[in-house]
């Protein structure tokens, strides 16, 4: 067998970030020694060896691993994750630290800790701490620079997405490209059967023009994300505090989710990118090259719901696409605000 690193080398003659990263996990799990070979592809330069590489195996990505095996078969990763699962399943994964025991009190010392921290760490310890039972809450859009930071830590995580079944066409095909780009599950809430037959029965598909969106928020949304976070400890998402400064102005780096509770009770909610700025996480998508919705390309900023998203107006808010019939301050689908006792299910 003969497994090779294929590197991208830029027009600078820097190492592209991904690959340095990369490398640097192969290291830290102790495989870097069972790389046979590593082949430079360089940017600008078709006939680089690395380039005619890509070129043969239709990738566009760096780093790429192809694995020869004795039979003369090959195996093509795109995503150094899926390498280390396949390659090397009897690897420890960085040890996640156990039996943390966290209190509403020890998380608001975090909070100090962490409160101006980079994202990066913030998720650090966020998967150091918990690993897969933290998910990020991956809604097919920007907040895709959440998988790209945890993937680069290298700590095991999950994420799930909530199918409502009226997203956009173009956010489903970008949930599988981004499941397939990292190599990553990510778990797709669908709502509950019953619940959303009778509410299409009484009102119609499109009752939220006329009261509201939040009876089918909460079917299509509030409900599956309640589901869903009774299988985790911790969450993260994409909140960010420039969102919207009428509901999202206070939002917090590590606190106690107050809406929702996780698999041993308390849940713990991390936004890391609570203090960036929508022009921030742009600048990360394309200096990073990450995969994007590209609804965005449309003028589309904050994406939800096929029928209640629309791109903003010239001067409008991100967010003044999201439910724009409705008063601004009622603009929230309930994942991210405690609910009243009239709407908490059991
Ligand atoms: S965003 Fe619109 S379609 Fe989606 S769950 Fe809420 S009200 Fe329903």
């Amino acid at each position: 067998m003969k497994r090779t690193m294929v590197k991208k080398r830029l027009l600078d003659g820097r190492d592209c970030e991904k690959c340095l990263h990369a490398e640097e996990l192969l290291r830290q799990r102790g495989v870097w020694e069972q790389i046979d070979q590593v082949i430079i592809a360089e940017e600008g330069n078709a006939t680089s060896e690395g380039m005619v590489l890509a070129g043969r195996y239709g990738v566009e990505v760096a780093p790429f691993f192809v694995v020869q095996s004795d039979d003369g078969s090959e195996q093509i990763y795109r995503s150094v994750l899926q390498f280390l699962r396949e390659q090397f399943p009897d690897t420890p994964s960085e040890s996640i630290r156990e039996s943390v025991v966290l209190s509403a009190e020890s998380l608001a010392v975090l909070e100090q800790a962490y409160a101006n921290r980079p994202p990066l760490e913030i998720i650090t310890w966020a998967l150091q701490t918990f690993g897969q039972e933290c998910a990020i809450a991956f809604s097919g859009a920007e907040d895709v620079v959440l998988i790209e930071m945890a993937v680069r830590t290298g700590y095991p995580f999950s994420v799930f997405c909530l199918d409502t079944g009226r997203l956009h066409p173009e956010t489903y095909q970008f949930l599988e490209r981004v499941r397939k780009h990292y190599g990553i599950d990510i778990s797709l809430m669908a709502p509950d059967t019953s619940a959303l037959q009778a509410l299409v029965k009484k009102k119609g598909l499109f009752s939220f023009y006329t009261d509201g969106h939040k009876e089918c928020c909460g079917i299509r949304k509030v409900e599956p994300l309640k589901r869903a976070l009774r299988s985790y400890r911790a969450w993260i998402t994409g909140q960010r505090r420039d969102q919207s400064p009428s509901t999202r102005g206070e939002v917090l780096v590590i606190h106690p989710d107050e809406a929702f509770v996780g698999k041993e009770g308390l849940l713990v909610k991390i936004n890391p990118l609570a203090g960036w700025t929508l022009a921030k996480v742009w600048g990360y998508i394309r200096a990073q090259e990450l995969p994007y919705n590209p609804l965005h390309d449309r003028g589309f900023v904050s994406i939800g719901c096929e029928p209640c998203t629309r791109p903003p107006r010239p001067g409008e808010h991100e967010r003044a696409g999201r439910w724009w019939w409705e008063e601004e301050t009622k603009r929230e689908c309930g994942l991210h605000i405690a609910e009243t006792p009239t709407t908490t299910a059991s």
